[in-house]
């Protein structure tokens, strides 16, 4: 079976075609700039990477782009479109009512198109993607899967906020969680390569990457995420702020007289490590900073690892424990220093990790970091959040 993921983004789309019965990833690429210009990037494993400019004005062109590479006597994998048995979509937002990966259809789009309220930035340009792929492959059975519904079994009392009742019953205001497909695809993994059946560990989940967030893994069910109503709440990330006092809000907007457009738009790309260190959102510049006695790259590190450590402190307090402590994404997988100084000094909790491993990791693979004798397992899994895309479509369709 041969399984279609795509991520469609506001002028961008990406996508992966997967051989199931083999695992593997037969060929990988993104268009950018639909809509202003236009270009894509195409790669088969084994051979060189395709690159070209070409005027993309929808996602139907970026589509349609992209099956014609897929089926090209030289780019291509597959003989013909027809090959495609599925298609999975990466959706951020299911809102309450989708709790779990399911069929693209009207009342779907229809569902999706209510809670754009709520979802501006990642809901218009899923719809768009699903549209197009509803319009050139009508028979093809298409499967949205929700960053959201990996929460859809918290707690009342871990997603409601303090505010008047009513801002959740009218307002939708509620925690959500984002992630969800990461932090699913990591755990189950991690439960894996530890060959334990999942229900028996209580784990969190650290994904660090531009964006990051934190979930707290009960028997394979989570039960609590650092991001919330928006993939704003939680620890410093790249841009964003994450968690701040909510009066600091309107105090600096009235005081710097900033619309709330403004304010949004500091709190998403203005802030997190890019603030902080007013150099770079890219951990990597930020670290090499902080080496060169850079004082507020120094900081930005250490709001970070402290970010990360409360939280796993919290969740394992609220799980009444913790087996394992996984880090994941493009910081949680590749920085040694921010695992370090996240595990410092943790004995307590039972976490220790082996500084040789942690510094001599296998990159790319689950990596076990954990220092003998350390109660709690520390370990490094790659996230492959479009594989468990892959693996719910191929579920629903069978
Ligand atoms: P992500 O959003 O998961 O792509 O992660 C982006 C962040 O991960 C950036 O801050 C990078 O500094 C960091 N990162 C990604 N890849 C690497 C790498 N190979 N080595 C070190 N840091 C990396």
């Amino acid at each position: 079976m041969k399984i279609l993921v795509i991520n469609a983004g506001s002028s961008s789309l990406k996508y992966q075609l997967f051989d199931m019965e083999k695992g593997e990833v037969m060929s990988k690429g993104g268009c950018e700039r639909i809509g202003a210009g236009g270009s894509i990037t195409h790669k088969v494993p084994g051979q060189e990477n395709y690159s070209m400019d070409v005027d993309l004005p929808t996602h139907d062109e970026a589509l349609q782009l992209v099956f014609s590479l897929l089926t090209d006597k030289v780019h291509g994998v597959i003989s013909g479109i027809d090959e495609i048995s599925a298609v999975g979509h990466r959706v951020a937002h299911g809102g309450e009512k989708y709790t779990k990966s399911s069929r693209v259809d009207k009342e779907l789009i229809d569902y999706l198109e209510t809670i754009v309220p709520i979802n501006p930035l990642h809901g218009p340009p899923a719809i768009l993607g699903m549209r197009a792929c509803l319009r050139l492959l009508p028979n093809v059975p298409q499967v949205a899967v929700f960053d959201t519904s990996f929460y859809s079994e918290i707690e009342d009392y871990r997603y409601i906020y303090a505010l008047p009742y009513e801002y959740y019953t009218e307002d939708k205001i509620r925690r959500y969680g984002f992630h969800g497909t990461s932090h699913r695809y990591v755990s189950q993994k991690t439960a894996e390569v530890l060959g334990k059946d999942i229900k028996d560990l209580k784990m969190i989940t650290c994904h660090l990457g531009n964006g990051s967030s934190i979930t707290a893994v009960d028997g394979g069910k989570a039960i609590d995420t650092s991001m919330g109503f928006t993939p704003q709440e939680g620890i410093a990330m790249g841009t964003r702020s994450g968690s701040i006092d909510p009066t600091i809000i309107p105090y600096i907007m009235k005081k710097r007289n900033i619309s709330p457009d403004e304010m949004s738009d500091v709190l998403n790309k203005k802030s997190g490590l890019l603030g902080i260190t007013g150099l770079s959102n890219d951990f990597r510049n930020c670290l090499a900073a902080a080496q060169s006695g850079n004082k507020r790259a120094e900081l930005a590190l250490k709001i970070l690892a402290n970010g990360i450590k409360k939280h796993i402190g919290a969740y394992a307090a609220e799980m009444n424990g913790l087996d394992v402590l996984v880090f994941t994404a493009g910081i949680g997988e590749n920085q040694s220093e921010i695992r370090r100084m996240t595990c410092e000094n943790m004995e307590w909790l039972g976490i220790e990790i082996d500084n040789d491993k942690n510094d001599n990791f296998t990159r790319g693979v689950p990596f076990d970091i954990t220092k003998e004798g350390s109660k709690v397992k520390v370990m490094i899994v790659p996230t492959d959040e479009e594989y468990m895309i892959a693996l719910d479509t191929q579920s629903l369709v069978k």
